[in-house]
């Protein structure tokens, strides 16, 4: 409620405010999915949220974004197995499709990173300075235009998320399968009706079974195959061998091609892609390539993409976390409710009543 008003309002406005202590009461908005005037209104909450999240980005990265791009979002810590560094070499392949055709019609993107890099963590400080420097390259080329951009949101926080997750068409999953818990930023995209690519990993299995697997955007190995093919002496060499869009794209990091003034930059990142590859990122590329195809495409009808959203909003009822705290109570404490007086704070506690409205700094 506090950081989709907008959406918050336009859901009570149908259906009342039950569903803000009764999350399942969201499936009441599932009718309206195939009301056009509905997906109107829907569409302009998006855009409107999407302008909201420009304008932040504007005015802290300086750069302009095109609202009518497809919003391609990853926030969360950086670390390996979060795999952003997957995303960045579908973002190079991208550029590179462009380089080779600049007339070819791709779908517009603009993606998105935040999120904090543990201060002695080489790796992923590496990451993030791969992630701007080929933010350097993409989004000062002419032949790419405003066709795609790459932002790196500085200092992540709950503050500056609020204004993400509202404003995301694509919420990225793509950890490698049996190494995330369960994870939560999965859960607010989806709620703030974004559609998922993702990985059948932690809580984006049960997203999955919750939306649907047609409002879903799945690929890559799963947690058994992941187990199967280490056992069975796992080679990343092989993979960039035999997919000549992978080879460019790992011989322009070697190359120096994303930091010509220092040309042996991200040696360390190709060294550990090559011999390594703990997280199995050249064995999920093609499958995670070919997956973004599915999820541009689909993008292009909006009148369908904006159903989809509105069915993952509609279907996301059981992550509320009071349904999670009434199980735990009920299955693992055994312990039962009992009534507090709560005075003059219980309205603000119950989220009925907002006395703060964030500041955008
Ligand atoms: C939700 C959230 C996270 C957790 O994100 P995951 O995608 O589940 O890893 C981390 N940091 C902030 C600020 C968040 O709001």
């Amino acid at each position: 409620m506090m950081s989709n008003p907008k959406l918050s309002n336009l859901i009570s406005e149908k259906i009342g405010d039950g569903w803000i202590k009764n999350l399942d009461e969201l499936r009441r908005i599932e009718p309206y999915a195939d009301d056009p005037q509905f997906r109107a209104q829907w569409r302009q909450i998006k855009q409107a949220n999407k302008s909201h999240l420009a304008d932040y980005i504007l005015r802290n990265n300086g750069i302009e974004l095109n609202i009518d791009s497809l919003f391609d979002v990853q926030i969360k810590r950086i670390h390996e197995y979060k795999r952003q560094l997957l995303n960045v070499l579908h973002i190079i392949a991208l550029y590179n499709r462009l380089k080779a055709d600049p007339s070819q019609d791709i779908l517009p993107r603009t993606f998105i990173f935040g999120g904090k890099a543990a201060p002695g963590y080489f790796m992923a400080k590496m990451v993030v300075k791969l992630i701007n420097s080929v933010g350097d390259v993409v989004n000062n080329d002419p032949d790419v235009a405003d066709r795609l951009k790459v932002v790196f949101m500085a200092n992540y926080s709950v503050s500056s998320g609020q204004f993400a997750y509202p404003a995301a068409d694509l919420s990225e999953q793509i950890s490698t399968a049996g190494k995330e818990a369960s994870g939560t930023g999965n859960m607010k995209f989806s709620m703030n009706g974004a559609l998922t690519i993702g990985t059948l990993d932690g809580a984006n299995v049960e997203i999955r079974e919750e939306v649907g697997a047609e409002n879903f955007f799945l690929f890559g190995l799963t947690a058994q195959e992941v187990m199967d093919k280490k056992a069975s002496g796992y080679s990343p060499a092989s993979y960039y061998q035999s997919n000549p869009e992978l080879k460019q794209v790992i011989d322009q990091l070697a190359s120096g091609f994303f930091s010509p003034k220092e040309p042996g930059l991200f040696m360390s990142i190709v060294d550990s892609l090559l011999h390594s590859d703990e997280y199995m990122l050249l064995a999920d590329f093609q499958s995670y390539l070919d997956c973004q195809d599915r999820v541009s495409q689909a993008f292009r009808d909006q009148d369908n993409w904006t159903r989809m959203s509105i069915l993952n909003v509609a279907r996301m009822g059981k992550f509320s976390s009071d349904r999670t705290i009434a199980e735990y109570c009920r299955d693992i404490w055994k312990v039962e409710p009992m009534p507090v007086d709560l005075g003059a704070y219980s309205q603000e506690a119950a989220g009925l009543k907002v006395t703060k409205t964030p500041e955008m700094s």
